[in-house]
């Protein structure tokens, strides 16, 4: 953790995009175990920093049972805070033969919002990033650190994946989970990401879930990882009963002690507050992505082809999505496809 060899890739996630022109400097930063905090205010930044610690026992503890160790350098975190001000993060790490370190995180908006949305999110993928030591799927990634912001951004992520797959934006699964870089229009994979990764946790909890990437990231055979971990036949039928879940309004699922339980049932029920259900486009992707074909509904069904694994290619190596101050826009991020893994 200590070493920077030569070969070193460089990973980032971004929740949104932050701005951080103009941003006034504090020399000297809010100094805790695991951070160095530099915010508008010394005020702020001894808010930030304390939370943040927070927030990484808790986090910790709650997603692999333990708190992490402390990091041999601290974090540094640059926030920008104020009021109505759009929330985004950005945390850049090093990947290198089994190690990860060179912590930096940016994060900005209200304070409110800073506290208990944007800086949960970005520890969790440090937690992540600690835990398997190496680059997460993307969709598993970012929807496992949406999962822990608060609830009203989380409705804005639900609300959004309505409005995705009815407009045609949905993302097959054999697309989705052969992601290792971020799609041009990153949103419908946050959306999408973060309520397939809610269904998952539902149903099996948090150590089920981080055992299925484990197991999945050990050879990209996601079909036999959803068989194993949640008694789907493939990526296809794992889809089927997530669409249904979501067209029911998403209703309380009880957690499986083994398995393939809701597999096993014909049909996810949905409880008394249950919608009348949505009508979606269909869940398609491009033409040019094999993956696609193995899973689609015109496929065989059998159990997954090399084809099912195969990564699609990304356009662009680094990406970020932002957010306007009303949450509809996107933009791409600055770059830096040598440094940065997206
Ligand atoms: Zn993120």
């Amino acid at each position: 953790m200590d070493a920077r060899p030569f070969g070193i890739a460089r990973m980032a996630i971004f929740l949104f995009l932050p701005v951080f022109a103009g941003v006034p400097a504090v020399a000297a930063p809010y100094r805790t175990p695991n951070f160095a905090v530099t915010a508008p205010t010394p005020a702020l930044a001894k808010e930030i920093g304390d939370a943040a610690e927070i927030w990484r026992r808790k986090l910790s503890i709650e997603w692999i049972g333990n708190e992490m160790p402390q990091w041999s350098r601290p974090c540094p975190i640059r926030a920008q805070v104020a009021p109505g001000m759009g929330a985004g993060g950005a945390t850049t790490f090093v990947f290198d033969h089994g190690h990860v370190f060179g912590w930096k995180m940016d994060i900005q908006g209200s304070r409110e919002r800073v506290l208990d949305s944007v800086l949960p999110h970005e520890v969790t993928h440090t937690i992540l990033a600690c835990y398997f030591r190496q680059p997460v799927p993307r969709w598993a990634d970012e929807g496992a650190c949406t999962t822990v912001e608060h609830p009203s951004e989380i409705a804005k992520q639900e609300r959004l994946l309505i409005k995705f797959l009815k407009s045609g934006k949905g993302i097959s699964f054999s697309q989705m989970f052969a992601m290792k870089e971020y799609p041009p229009e990153v949103l419908p994979l946050y959306s999408q990401g973060h309520s397939l990764t809610q269904f998952l946790l539902e149903r099996r909890g948090k150590p089920a879930f981080l055992a299925f990437l484990t197991d999945g990231m050990r050879d990209e055979n996601w079909a036999r990882a959803v068989r194993t971990h949640y008694g789907h036949e493939n990526l296809y039928a794992l889809q089927t009963v997530w669409l249904d879940w979501v067209k029911q309004g998403r209703p309380r699922l009880q957690l499986e002690t083994t398995p393939g339980a809701l597999a096993a049932a014909s049909h996810v029920q949905p409880t008394s507050a249950g919608s009348d259900g949505e009508t979606f486009a269909s869940i398609s992707a491009p033409a040019t992505s094999q993956a696609v074909a193995a899973v689609s509904p015109n496929g065989d069904g059998g159990p997954p082809a090399a084809a099912d694994v195969t990564p699609i290619t990304a356009g662009k190596s680094v990406y970020a999505a932002g957010l306007s101050k009303t949450g509809d826009a996107l933009r791409d991020a600055s770059r830096d496809p040598g440094t940065i893994k997206r």
